[in-house]
This record gives C-alpha cells, sequence and structure tokens, in this order.
C-alpha cells in the first residue's frame, strides 16, 4: 500500500513547533511494509490542504493520513475538507453527541458545553471512527471507494494514541512484506575494491538487494530482502551473506559500530596533550587508561591553517611510531564528532595492521 502524510498547520511552516507526528507514523507504516514516497505539510488553508490531497493521489497514493485539525474551532476544518474532496457528506451521528458531550462535561465539570463542540459528532458518511480516549477529537477513516483518507488529531499525546490504539489495528489487515535490513561492516577495504570481489553477487541479485556504501573511515555492504518475518528474512539472504562474508572475511568488523570494534581490541593507554587542544572527557576509546611504561601513548597537538585546525596525533606503542593529521575546518571545538571518528578508525586500522604483521 502507497501511503502518503500530510501534516496540516501553519505553525509546522513557521518553524514553532518540530513535526514529530510525521516520524512517528512513517515508523508504523515502515513497520506494516508500506511505502511512503511522499510527505506534506501545509498551513491550515482550505484550498492548499485540497490541493495537496489531488497532488497525493493523482501521483498514486492508496491512502493519505493526515494529521492536525480536528479541533473544535472554526479554523479546524481538516474532515470536512477531506470528505468534500472525496464528495461525501458529513452526517450527524448520535452516538458520537453523546461521546462530545460526556467527554466535555467532565473536561469543564459543567453540563453547560460549548455548541461549537458538536462539530466533532459529524462525520463523512460511512466513516470508520478512530477512537481517543485521551482527548476529544475522534479521528476516522473515510472512503469513496477508491480513495481513502485517514485524519488524526494534531496534539502529538493524542495522534500517538489514536495511531496506536485504533489506525494500527484497522491497518493490520493490509500489512504487507517489510523490508528486513542487514549491515556487513568492513575496514580497510576500498568501495571498488569491494565492488570488484562482489561484482557477480550484485550483478545477479534477486530478491536480495545488495548495496555499497562507503564512508570516511569504512564501508558497508548492505543486504535488503522483502520478506513477512525476520526467519523467512533470514532464510532469503542466507547464502548471498554466507559467499559476501567469506570474500570479506579479512575486512569485516563485527561490532556494530567501529567504536565498539577498536574498544574490544584497545590496550592500555593514555592520552598526552601537547597544547590546549582537548578531546572530551567523555571520549573512552579502550577499557584502560595507564601511565604504565608498556602502554600506547597518543601524542595529541592543534596547529593554525587559513581555514581551520589541524590536528596531529602521533601513536607510540612499543617500539612503533605513527602519525596522522585530522583537517578541521574553522575550528577543531565545532568537528569532535569528525576529529573522534577518525582517530578511531585510524587507531583501529593501526592495532589491526600490527597485530597481524606481529602473527606473520
Ligand atoms: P486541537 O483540538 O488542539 O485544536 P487539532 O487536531 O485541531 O487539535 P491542531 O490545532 O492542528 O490539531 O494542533 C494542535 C497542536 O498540536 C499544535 O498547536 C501543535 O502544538 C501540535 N501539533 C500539531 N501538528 C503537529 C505535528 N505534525 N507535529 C507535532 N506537533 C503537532
Ligand atoms: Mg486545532
Amino acid at each position: 500500500m502507497k501511503i502518503e502524510i500530510i501534516n496540516v498547520g501553519t505553525e509546522l511552516l513557521l518553524g514553532e513547533i518540530v513535526n514529530t507526528n510525521a516520524t512517528e507514523i512513517q515508523k508504523v507504516c515502515r513497520e506494516l511494509g508500506f511505502s511512503i514516497f511522499y510527505q506534506t505539510v501545509v498551513g491550515d488553508n482550505p484550498e492548499r490542504f485540497k490541493e495537496c490531497l489531488e497532488t497525493a493521489f493523482l501521483r498514486g497514493a492508496d491512502m493519505v493520513i493526515t494529521t492536525g485539525g480536528l479541533g473544535p474551532t472554526a479554523d479546524d476544518l481538516t474532515k470536512e475538507l477531506s470528505a468534500e474532496y472525496l464528495g461525501l457528506k458529513m452526517e450527524f451521528r448520535e452516538e458520537e453527541a453523546k461521546k462530545v458531550f460526556d467527554k466535555c462535561s467532565f473536561l469543564m465539570g459543567s453540563d453547560q458545553i460549548p455548541k461549537t463542540n458538536y462539530k466533532q459528532a459529524y462525520y463523512p458518511q460511512g466513516a470508520y471512527i478512530l477512537e481517543n480516549d485521551v482527548g476529544t477529537a475522534n479521528g476516522c477513516v473515510m472512503s469513496n471507494g477508491q480513495k481513502r483518507i485517514a485524519n488524526l488529531p494534531g496534539p502529538p499525546k493524542e495522534m500517538r494514541y489514536v495511531l496506536n490504539h485504533a489506525l494500527l489495528p484497522y491497518l493490520e489487515h493490509y500489512r504487507e512484506d517489510k523490508i528486513y535490513t542487514y549491515n556487513i561492516n568492513t575496514m580497510m577495504i576500498g568501495e571498488s575494491d569491494m565492488a570488484q570481489k562482489l561484482k557477480d553477487i550484485v550483478d545477479n541479485q534477486k530478491e536480495v538487494s545488495i548495496a555499497l556504501y562507503a564512508s570516511e573511515d569504512h564501508c558497508r555492504v548492505r543486504l535488503a530482502v522483502k520478506a513477512k518475518s525476520q526467519t523467512e528474512a533470514d532464510r532469503y539472504v542466507a547464502s548471498a551473506k554466507h559467499i559476501i562474508e567469506e570474500r570479506l572475511k579479512e575486512y569485516i568488523v563485527k561490532e556494530e559500530s567501529l567504536n565498539e570494534a577498536l574498544f574490544a581490541i584497545m590496550p592500555p593507554y593514555y592520552i598526552d596533550y601537547k597544547d590546549d587542544f582537548r578531546l572530551p572527557e567523555t571520549l573512552r576509546l579502550g577499557k584502560h587508561y595507564s601511565h604504565s611504561k608498556t602502554a600506547m601513548r597518543l601524542e595529541i597537538s592543534k596547529s593554525k591553517h587559513r581555514l581551520g585546525d589541524i590536528i596531529s596525533v602521533t601513536i607510540h606503542y612499543g617500539d612503533i611510531t605513527e602519525a596522522f593529521e585530522v583537517a578541521a575546518l574553522k575550528d577543531a571545538a565545532l568537528s569532535y564528532a569528525r576529529i573522534e571518528s577518525r582517530i578511531v578508525a585510524n587507531l583501529y586500522r593501526f592495532l589491526k595492521k600490527n597485530t597481524r604483521s606481529k602473527r606473520s
């Protein structure tokens, strides 16, 4: 099923609030195996909202999920406009009016509730109600036979509740195969070398899609497969994964991240700062911090360049010395993450190289 999301609210366009609703809906749709190719934010404007609906269905959406604009005030028009767009009449529902009265009188502590609240008792003909037990505005799903629209409330807590307790169970019936991904992280092999080694498997892939990603410090093979369950997915990828792991054996990093991988093999170490530059104190490269003679010493200094700072790192380990530099634009303090990741990558490479050469 192809889903589009339309988040309604001028405050979203003005940068006053973050669109957290969109992210939550995306996660649920992903879990259900649905595709989301577009997501739109639009202000509280009737014409533009209907234009967004039209665009979504024209480019192939089976269903549009909206958030916001279900409140009792005159500018909350999402439900009415959605119905108008699909050519559905609004109907008064006795049982919904009773719910509105119950909730509002309970919240206000009075039997006199504003007439405008009864706007929330009108629903498009044939609409399926999405119960909102934590607020007054229920959501709904409406359809004219071809196009389907689900309206969810705007306040994040209500949105989340209705999404998980009402819309999700409704959408369960349409659950599709979902994408399962597997990452194989490697170090010390370039993307083109890796592509060469895996060319035949990549060219012959059918159900399993195989993609290579290179970042500054390491490469990653990503296998993706559509399946009904994790076990089924594991079965589909088993043979391709096995071949890839065999061919890349000596480059594979088993841990989730390079930081973890380094942490596991890092000998006792200490950092010897040569000037005022400091890495964050929270940075831990390995288990043991030690000033002993056999410990690895990392000498770190900073020099100035026209465009920023250059951090020089010299590794002293036993009788081996190796140095590298990391450049940071403007000011090293603005690029800790980059400096850290380069130090981690270089140390990992250093240790792998030197422990390997010791073995041979
Ligand atoms: P109400 O009954 O409160 O009017 P509503 O369904 O009409 O509810 P909106 O008026 O559009 O919803 O939004 C209510 C509040 O919810 C907004 O002021 C904002 O703080 C928050 N909100 C709306 N949309 C989003 C969103 N997409 N992401 C995060 N927060 C949102
Ligand atoms: Mg509102």
